[in-house]
């Protein structure tokens, strides 16, 4: 199909394609006698005006050898990475990833996303790719140069904003339903709509979905989650029937139930709004997925008690559930995950803070709790608003305003925050002779809650002294020098 760019788009292309790179390339592949072409993604983007990092060259030929050929050719001689067995080699270009790959045909059996790869053309190349915009490619020989070969009319679906595959749906999804998270992913990043067809594909081989490992699943969630509007993402997977093998525990917050006339909100829609307001505020990923999971406990807390809907304790259920899904969808089990249980857990609290006579104290205490993660913590709870009443929302926004005006004053004051409290459990040991026990870590509390209700000052001498008095009702001594 020959190339029609309007003149902005055609510019706005020329403009990537000024990139040295393509020149060298351009003149390597030449003196090597084969046809190259920058493909896929990165073509995608410059259409789209969005950059990309990533530079995939197809040849005709070895991929390999054209790849060792250019870095020749570039002047700090930049080491090639070569794959082998996949026929690939990269290498790197200032800040540019650029991968060299000969044009392939792929064949798949029903149980495997591993394809058999032979020799292909170009358009063998493109017929593999999984969404017509993202299979043009762009000659670099000097005769062809810049012309777009663009067999599935990509550039009209992007005119149309519009993910549709190349060929069946059915094939291209049951060959690599990997394809199927890439058409959600995609659609949500893109602000682009799934097809008809293509859609209707997506639902009929949602199975297929079981073949795709944990960790792939989990890097197109996240970057549906990091999405402008990442709500956009969760409703198709959910209209896919997608989330019932991904993510079961979210699908269990949707639903309305009514009792005695007193319905309680959905939770799902209401889940998916936060994210949504988060998403403005922070690019954490981590911030967001405990933007999705702050009210996960609530199916397995829900209770109608005295003619209302009651999630009580749904924070700390919530918090403990957050390991389970990190480790069922393959996320990482760190510290990324020790902050989303501390959020979670949390969630509620600064909304205790909200009323005019909150205590130091109690505003002591979250910032000891929170650590770091105080502000975050704030953010979460200010996404969580999502009345449909203006004045509320204002009236509770104003609200946090203030608490977080409060929880600096606090800080300034007492520096609670990443504070460790004087009086250490070896401490405990030494002074009293004892053998570790339960005991330990009650006179440890006694003292830590003493100086945060600010009942004694933040000083190694009271607290001390305090350890002394709560040990004695215990019924411990302190031992003397000589161990006695
Ligand atoms: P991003 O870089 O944002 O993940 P991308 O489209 O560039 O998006 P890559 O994984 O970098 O995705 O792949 C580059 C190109 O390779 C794609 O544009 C597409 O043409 C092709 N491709 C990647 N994965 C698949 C797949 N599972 N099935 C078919 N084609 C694919
Ligand atoms: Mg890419």
């Amino acid at each position: 199909m020959p190339l029609k760019f309007d003149t902005k788009r055609k510019n706005k292309v020329n403009e990537y394609l000024k990139n040295p790179i393509f020149k060298i390339i351009s003149e390597t592949a030449d003196s090597l006698g084969v046809k190259a072409f920058v493909i896929g993604g990165f073509v995608r983007d410059c259409i789209l005006n969005r950059s990309d990092k990533d530079i995939d060259i197809v040849v005709l030929g070895s991929g390999i050898d054209l790849a060792k050929a250019v870095a020749k050719n570039i002047k700090n001689k930049p080491q090639v990475t070569v794959f082998k067995r996949f026929g690939t080699a990269s290498l790197k270009f200032r800040d540019a990833d650029i991968e060299f790959v000969g044009a392939r045909k792929e064949s798949y059996s029903p149980d495997s996303r591993k394809p058999i790869v032979e020799n292909g053309t170009l358009e063998d190349d493109q017929n593999r790719r999984d969404f017509t915009i993202n299979a043009m490619a762009i000659s670099l020989n000097k005769e062809t140069y810049g012309q777009l070969t663009d067999p599935f009319g990509g550039l009209k679906d992007i005119e149309n904003k519009l993910i549709r595959t190349p060929l069946d749906p059915d094939i291209t999804f049951s060959d690599d339903p990997l394809r199927m998270m890439r058409a959600v992913r995609f659609s949500t990043q893109l602000g682009f709509e799934i097809a008809n067809e293509t859609f209707d594909s997506l639902k009929k081989n949602k199975d297929r979905l079981k073949i795709v490992s944990k960790e792939r699943i989990a890097d197109e969630l996240n970057k549906i989650i990091l999405s402008p509007v990442p709500s956009m993402g969760f409703l198709l997977l959910d209209k896919a029937g997608f989330l019932e093998i991904i993510f079961p525990e979210l699908l269990n917050l949707k639903g309305v139930e009514e009792l005695a006339g007193q319905f309680h909100k959905d939770n799902f829609y209401h889940t998916l709004k936060v994210l949504d307001n988060i998403a403005p505020k922070t690019d954490n990923l981590w911030l967001r997925w405990a933007a999705i999971l702050h009210d996960i406990g609530k199916p397995a807390t829900k209770k109608f008690i005295d003619g209302i809907w009651t999630f009580h304790a749904h924070e700390f259920v919530g918090s403990k559930m957050v390991t389970q899904i990190f480790r069922n969808m393959k996320l990482p089990m760190n510290e990324k995950m020790k902050y989303v249980e501390k959020l979670v857990r949390l969630h509620l609290r600064p909304i205790a803070l909200v009323s005019e006579e909150v205590s130091d104290s109690a505003l002591r205490r979250l910032l000891f709790d929170a650590g770091d993660e105080t502000e975050d913590l704030m953010t979460l709870c200010e996404a969580d608003i999502t009345s449909k009443n203006e004045e509320k929302v204002k009236r509770f926004l104003e609200n946090f305003r203030i608490v977080r005006q409060k929880l600096k004053e606090v800080e300034e004051k007492d520096k609670v925050r990443n504070w460790q409290p004087p009086i250490t459990g070896d401490l405990i040991i030494s002074t009293f002779n004892m053998n570790p026990n339960k005991d330990i870590g009650i006179i440890k509390d006694a003292v830590k809650d003493a100086i945060l209700d600010g009942i004694i000052e933040n000083t190694y001498q009271a607290a001390f002294e305090l350890m002394l008095r709560e040990a004695e009702k215990l019924g411990y001594k302190q031992i003397d020098k000589n161990g006695k």
